[in-house]
């Protein structure tokens, strides 16, 4: 016999998640569960709130507006992923959200896009929007925490006020092609920093190259894109030094 096994439906709730804890949805949420998911009472639906894990909970009502859920058991803990933070120059729109959604599934610790002398699209920034991103992709990969993106900040600025002991990944173009630096056995907090379409400037580059933390590491022999670059750069971190083990 067939039998069909739909998984869980996963869902983001800004409400502390514990025993017996009922959860009420919103609007938005209410119409997602019922009107497009066509979800009722008594159906169980995974819950995450970015601090309390995951809890399996039940629909107990549901209305064409609002609806309330109760929460069962855990199903996981609170996952928080290794230290390691992604700065980027955000580039176009879409490609912007998928540096974020790919950040989020790869296991960034926080996102912190960034203005560098080279970057055009700082003005349009929707910071709002790649946080929802954020939040989608958490539920999608199944983890359970979101990282934080914070608001556009000037590089200089941030440079002005980092830690030394936090180690920076510096992903320089310039490299291209020469053996990777990234050390293996240098753990410890970490950022990653990729630069936008056209390049880090010769000034942004000294002063990178002259952080004690800075480690320059090339991605390879050829230019790739500032996406391709997070994403490659994340994965090359996380085997070396991260969760994937
Ligand atoms: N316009 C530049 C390339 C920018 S690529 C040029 O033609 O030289 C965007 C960003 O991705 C770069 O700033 C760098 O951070 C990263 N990147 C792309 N390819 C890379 C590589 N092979 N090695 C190291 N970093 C790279």
């Amino acid at each position: 016999m067939f039998t069909f096994m739909a998984s869980k439906v996963r869902l983001f709730v800004d409400h502390p998640l514990g025993h017996a804890q009922s959860v009420p949805l919103t609007r938005d949420q209410a119409h997602y569960l019922f009107g497009v998911m066509r979800l009722g009472a008594g159906v169980g639906v995974s819950l995450i709130n970015g601090a309390d894990g995951e809890w399996d909970a039940e629909i107990v009502e549901a209305g064409k507006k609002s609806g309330v859920l109760l929460c069962q058991s855990q199903t996981k803990l609170l996952q928080i992923p290794p230290d390691v933070w992604l700065l980027f120059a955000p580039i176009r729109k879409e490609r912007t959200a998928f540096i974020v959604e790919k950040a989020t599934e790869l296991g960034a610790a926080r996102i912190i896009p960034i203005q560098t002398e080279y970057t055009n699209n700082a003005d349009r920034l929707r910071v709002d929007k790649l946080r929802a991103h954020a939040l989608e992709a958490t539920e999608q990969c199944g983890g359970t925490y979101v990282p934080p993106v914070d608001d556009l900040a000037k590089l200089p600025k941030v440079l002005d006020g980092w830690d030394p002991a936090r180690r920076i990944m510096f992903c320089d173009e310039t490299m291209l092609g020469q053996a990777s630096v990234l050390d293996v056995g240098l753990t410890g907090p970490w950022a990653i920093i990729i630069g936008p379409e056209g390049g880090f400037s010769e000034k942004e580059r000294t002063r990178l190259h002259g952080m004690d933390c800075a480690h320059p590491v090339s991605l390879g022999p050829r230019i790739l894109r500032a996406d391709t670059a997070a994403v490659a750069a994340l994965a090359l971190w996380q085997n070396a030094m991260g969760d994937w083990g």
